[in-house]
């Protein structure tokens, strides 16, 4: 008995841990959802303003998730995940290990969610005080919340301070959490990093409450995490 499955562009079965694709399916436009991720992240270094776009990633799964779609943002729309599963399968720059049971732990993920929005909530708070003309623009990206990277390359006197101020806090948060996700896929499976993406986690609990059919709840059954959200 094998269980047939489908990732990005074919479907496959899985036999002794091994992969053996079934057939191509016809590519669909949302395949190359990627492509604009890797351009977000790269218009970044041109303009920090185009960060703000970043804020589509935030808004549209919880939008789909709230108007009764489930995970079909995770399944479907999300570049990032694409991205990382491509990383991973395709250039087979994966090690394709188990993640680690703690990583797959409900504490963990739902830490990583509260830490997540607790940034979040700072980052809004730095530009608050810019507005307020409290503090002075930085215009520096934050990695991982601890290495401040120089950007000061950027024009942005187009705009008021606060506006950019935003766009430096948001771009970090998304080239963070890329560089997390990164970093993941590189040790162990492909999409490893949906296992406590936090907004794989805000759809989730949404779900969760939303639905009482646990199946509109999980991800496809691609198994790239090798997580069983529970
Ligand atoms: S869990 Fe996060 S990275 Fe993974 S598909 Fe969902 S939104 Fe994208």
């Amino acid at each position: 008995m094998y269980k047939i499955m489908s990732c990005v562009g074919y479907k496959y079965r899985k036999s002794g841990g091994r992969r053996i694709i079934m057939n191509k399916r016809k590519k669909r436009f949302t395949d190359y959802i990627w492509i604009i991720s890797l351009t977000y992240l790269a218009l970044g270094f041109f303009n920090i303003l185009f960060a703000w776009i970043g804020l589509l990633c935030f808004l549209i799964p919880l939008i789909i998730s709230l108007s009764g779609h489930g995970k079909t943002y995770c399944n479907i729309y999300c570049g990032r995940g694409q991205m990382l599963d491509l990383m991973g399968n395709k250039l087979k720059l994966s090690k394709n290990r188990d993640i680690p049971k703690f990583l797959r732990s409900k504490w963990f993920r739902y830490g990583f969610l509260t830490f997540f929005i607790t940034m979040f909530v700072v980052m809004l708070f730095n530009t608050y005080l810019v507005f307020k003309g409290t503090n002075g623009l930085k215009e520096a990206v934050q990695l991982l919340w601890t290495f401040k990277v120089p950007w000061a390359w950027t024009n942005t006197s187009m705009v008021t301070p606060w506006v950019t101020q935003f766009a430096f806090g948001f771009y970090s948060m998304m080239l963070t959490s890329t560089i997390l996700g990164i970093i993941t896929m590189l040790l162990y499976k492909p999409k490893s990093w949906c296992v406590y993406c936090p907004m794989g986690t805000m759809t989730q609990l949404i779900s969760k409450a939303k639905y009482s059919d646990k199946s509109n709840t999980s991800c496809n059954s691609c198994s790239g995490c090798s997580s069983k959200v529970s």
